[in-house]
């Protein structure tokens, strides 16, 4: 059996790190799907399996690797988002974070210094803010 699965699986992409995000993903959906009953979940859940079992499946190994790349991407571009709202989160008694109005460039000034003049360091726009 095993061997007849390992005959099987040559020349097939196999698992990567979309796929476990996929398997990982089509569990909570059936798992909030039992929980409310509500039945898009399901569906959502079987479509994301199917498409685990499908990359998994795949010969066009080129594209399967590709779109993990893809994910690790966006995945890494999420994780540094979270961890930047999670220091300003931590930080948040002893800095101020302001966007500046021109670039959108976040910047952070410390607290407590009342009114002051804050200078953009990638665009040199000034503004003034309460600390
Ligand atoms: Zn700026």
């Amino acid at each position: 059996m095993k061997e007849k699965f390992r005959q099987f699986m040559i020349g097939r992409y196999g698992t990567d790190g979309l796929n476990q995000f996929l398997s990982i993903a089509s569990i909570v959906m059936l798992l909030i799907s039992l929980l409310t009953r509500v039945t898009l979940f399901t569906w959502v859940g079987v479509v994301l399996l199917v498409l685990c079992y499908y990359r998994s499946l795949s010969r066009n190994i080129g594209k399967r690797t590709e779109e993990n790349y893809k994910y690790y991407a966006i995945k890494d571009r999420v994780d540094n988002k979270f961890r930047g709202l999670k220091d300003q989160w931590a930080n948040r008694k002893i800095y101020h974070y302001y966007r500046c109005p021109k670039c959108r460039q976040k910047l952070r000034v410390p607290r407590g210094r009342g009114r002051i003049q804050i200078s953009c360091p990638r665009c040199g726009t000034q503004f003034i803010k309460k600390s």
